[in-house]
């Protein structure tokens, strides 16, 4: 089929709520995709930070031929070892002590929002409901998930979502001090802001949080989603702040590109939660866990942590190089593998201009160029993106 005549189905009968590119992606190859005219492209999206591994990796193949020959899918009634394993590799590389398993990032948020409720109402009975999110974050577009994303546009056309959410300012503790009352159950917030614009929480926000917690008697969620599993150059992106949350979200990369979500969460919020009270059909299936075993071993091994830190160090310092020759670069953010080119334009004429010349980015916001390389990528790819990337901005 003609590239026109796919974009023509999608048009017709795919319903509308994606603003699409203007090509057809057949195949991937380690960091790069082909179109179905053969043009290839340097992928700086990843599926938005799912290929941590890149495409096509031989033992995320290899996981997923042998277990879907043996058995994919049978629920969670009944016990499965890729699943249960997982769940132990999980909980020994983090704060937590048990593991739910889920299908995406929003569904994570939704169980952690559960949980955190199920949590308040065992050890204060009802009332203590409420919880506390930030400006810029973003946690999924379910009705509870969306009602702690605070984005008018997402939400005004959906309302009324889940009630009791209050937000206080991104990295201001006193904002967050000021909301917190006898009512919340729990604050959500994200190591490192993805969508909203490539934000970092500073230490003092990130370590004040927790000791409010602590002080108010609230639980602390860390949606690592898009900033977990190795993105900012440690496997969790709160490792560096020397804070551990009661709830942890994971999801994008989990499982190799398969749909996999997880909430990981501490022993006392384990221990309020009964067989029953949350589900999931198709969660923690023994294909997807087989594919997360693999991925999960091999994006927390050191070496591979302190390539990304490298490859992190090596971008930075590249765009930084960007901003001083560009005067429509405002600022440029990141850790790890997780960049935004903050710019005083519209950046969509930009993010076409670089599909033009091979290389493929996103949005973070109107005004921000996002790059989330795979992880793997090597400093001749990361050279090709900034070539790209300088052209682009010279055209601005
Ligand atoms: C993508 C994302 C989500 C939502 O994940 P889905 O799998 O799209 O539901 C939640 N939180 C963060 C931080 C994300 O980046």
């Amino acid at each position: 089929m003609k590239p026109e005549e796919i974009m023509a189905l999608d048009k017709q009968y795919v319903l509308h709520t994606y603003a699409r590119a203007p090509f057809v992606l057949e195949r991937g190859e380690g960091v790069r995709l082909y179109d179905t005219e053969g043009r290839s492209y340097l992928d700086f999206v990843s599926g938005i930070a799912v290929n941590a591994l890149g495409y096509g990796d031989p033992d995320v193949l290899q996981a997923i031929n042998q277990q879907a020959a043996r058995m994919i899918h049978v629920s969670n009634f009944y016990v499965t070892q890729p699943q249960a394993e997982l769940a132990k590799m999980l909980v020994e590389r983090s704060f937590a002590d048990k593991v739910f398993f889920c299908n995406s990032g929003a569904e994570a948020n939704e169980a952690a929002i559960k949980f955190a409720r199920r949590w308040a109402q065992t050890h204060f009975g009802p009332g203590k409901t409420d919880f506390l999110g930030f400006s810029g974050a973003f946690h999924g577009r379910t009705m509870g998930s969306l009602a702690l994303t605070p984005r008018p546009h997402y939400q005004d056309p959906f309302l009324p979502l889940m009630p009791g959410a209050k937000f206080a300012t991104y990295n201001d503790l006193a904002s967050a001090e000021q909301l917190l009352d006898d009512h919340t159950c729990a604050v959500i917030v994200e190591p490192l802001q993805g969508e909203g614009g490539i934000n970092p929480a500073t230490p003092e926000f990130l370590q004040g949080l927790r000791r409010l917690c602590d002080e108010r008697g609230c639980l602390l969620i860390f949606d690592e989603v898009q900033c977990g599993l190795g993105r900012t150059g440690t496997l969790w992106a709160h490792e560096p702040y020397g804070v551990a949350p009661d709830l942890m979200t994971l999801a994008k990369p989990l499982a190799g590109g398969l749909p996999m979500g997880a909430t990981l969460v501490a022993k006392a919020v384990a221990d309020c939660v009964q067989p029953g009270d949350h589900a999931s059909t198709f969660a923690g299936s023994p294909l997807v866990a087989s594919v997360a075993r693999v991925v999960l071993q091999k994006i927390a091994s050191p070496e591979f942590l302190a390539h990304v830190r490298w490859a992190g160090e090596y971008l930075g310092g590249a765009l930084a190089e960007l901003q001083r020759k560009h005067n429509h670069i405002t600022a440029v953010r990141g850790r790890g593998l997780i960049w935004g080119i903050e710019t005083d334009l519209d950046v969509s004429p930009m993010i076409e201009a670089g599909y033009e010349r091979g290389l493929i980015t996103c949005k973070a916001g109107p005004n921000i160029v996002r790059l989330v390389p795979p992880l793997v990528v090597q400093q001749a790819d990361l050279d090709q993106a900034i070539v790209i990337l300088d052209q682009v901005f010279g055209l601005a």
